[in-house]
């Protein structure tokens, strides 16, 4: 006999794949599921890739499906600009507290972006990793789910300004929306709260946030992208220059005792996928990977040859121990070890992108739950009923992002332990 649904919802903290996954699955099972997101969409970071990895096909093929799961599904109630402080009780029965940020644009907005065209005040493009501009009121970007509208309050100047409120059509503004605490009950946990990028500024010597044609890996998945600040136009983010030579450099945090001790286990995929990406929109760009280990694993071993086969692309091993400011080119001059030459090999670069590796989002704590001593989530650290999924977990890709969150939605629903 079929289990009974479970009396409270299963409570999803997280909106990126995994997240998305885990209560789509567990909704689709029966139960009622409340999906609680940080930031004004979902989506996560595979939201702002350009393109996935083994099939080059863009992440949004597979969100859009997912949007439309949870739009038809009035068992799942989706809460964004929202955090959880607190989780109190046991398996079957947990209190639970969530901060509501400011809604200052509610539902009634139809994204027609009126708002936009006379709002004054402009912020750094928080979607674009730092890379261009938005107005205070934004669309995230141009799929966000849910579409609608969102207000920077850092930015924005509030009733002295007024210009949104005054031209939009749907009373969809309200400038005194105020923070609100809302508790609710939950059968069970799905911690899905994923990664960030390493700081590259962390990396001595490699020139990040000192030279703009030094970049991470996320910001060139925004550069690469049709949407992205430069409209998917490969070109050196100083001076707007085609590129000529790009070099990656692997490994820039991970392996690391100083920085990340663990292997991010996508970081060679991503940079193989770029060097595609450039050699779409730069057929004529030289291409050099700097790497430790190409680390490739399974079915992924056929893409890492497909691309090592491609003409103008180099896989050197060997660390880039600096990459400096170049004042005769205003591009970038690397150092680096060639470890099958045994020699020390310096070369001018268009553009250097750091292969920046996956930190927990959780690391800085989550309600007080406990992580591993790099701030992942281990299932068996866990109380009974609170389940981890995705990269909150561990750096994961897609695919096994994806199984591991249905796991999780299992688990949550049918209380298998661990
Ligand atoms: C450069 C790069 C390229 C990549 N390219 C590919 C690729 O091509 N193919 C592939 O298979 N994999 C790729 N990956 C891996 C892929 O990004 C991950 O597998 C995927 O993002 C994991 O999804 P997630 O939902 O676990 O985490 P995330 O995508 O990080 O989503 C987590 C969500 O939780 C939210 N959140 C965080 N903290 C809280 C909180 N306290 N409360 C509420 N919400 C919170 C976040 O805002 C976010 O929306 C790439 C990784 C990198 C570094």
């Amino acid at each position: 006999m079929a289990k009974p649904a479970p009396r409270y919802p299963v409570l999803v903290i997280g909106g990126g794949i995994a997240g998305i996954t885990a209560a789509v699955e567990a909704a689709e099972c029966g139960a009622k599921v409340i999906l609680v997101e940080k930031r004004a969409h979902l989506g996560g970071r595979v939201a702002r890739m350009h393109k996935y990895f083994p099939k080059l096909c863009a992440p949004y093929c597979g969100l859009e499906l997912n949007y439309r799961r949870i739009r038809e599904n009035p068992d799942i109630n989706v809460h964004t600009r929202a955090d959880v402080l607190e989780i109190a009780g046991q398996y079957g029965d947990f209190s639970v507290k969530v901060r509501l940020q400011p809604q200052m644009v509610n539902a009634n907005c139809t994204a027609c972006g009126k708002c936009a065209e006379v709002c004054p005040v402009e912020r750094q493009d928080h979607y674009n990793y730092g890379m261009g501009k938005t107005k205070a009121i934004y669309l995230p970007h141009p799929m966000a789910f849910p579409p609608r509208y969102n207000i920077s309050k850092k930015a924005c100047r509030g009733k002295e300004c007024n210009k949104c409120v005054e031209v939009c059509g749907y009373g969809a503004i309200n400038l005194d929306a105020r923070e609100t605490v809302m508790a609710l009950k939950a059968h069970s946990v799905v911690l899905a709260t994923g990664w960030e990028p390493y700081n590259g500024a962390k990396l001595q010597g490699l020139s990040f946030g000192v030279s703009p044609n030094v970049i991470s890996n996320v910001q060139m998945e925004r550069l690469a992208s049709p949407d992205g600040p430069t409209k998917g136009k490969l070109v050196r983010p100083s001076d707007g220059k085609e590129v000529r030579e790009v070099v990656f450099a692997q490994c820039a945090g991970s392996r690391d005792e100083n920085h990340l001790p663990y292997c991010s286990s996508v970081c060679c995929l991503a940079s193989l996928k770029q060097a595609a990406y450039v050699r779409e929109a730069a057929p004529d760009a030289n291409i050099y990977i700097y790497y430790i280990d190409i680390r490739t694993p399974g079915k992924y071993e056929r893409f890492y040859q497909k691309i090592a086969a491609e003409p103008k692309v180099t896989l050197i091993k060997g660390k880039i121990a600096k990459a400096e400011h170049d004042p005769e080119t205003g591009g970038v001059i690397i150092t680096a070890e060639d470890v099958m030459a045994g020699k020390k090999i310096t070369r001018k670069a268009d553009l250097v992108i750091l292969a920046t590796g996956m930190q927990p989002a959780a690391r800085n704590g989550l309600a007080g739950l406990k992580t591993d001593e790099n701030g992942f989530f281990v299932d068996a650290a866990l109380a009974r009923g609170i389940y981890a999924a995705g990269a909150a977990k561990l750096p994961h890709d897609v695919s096994a992002t994806i199984m591991d969150a249905t796991a999780a939605a299992l688990k949550a629903v049918y209380g298998r332990w661990p």
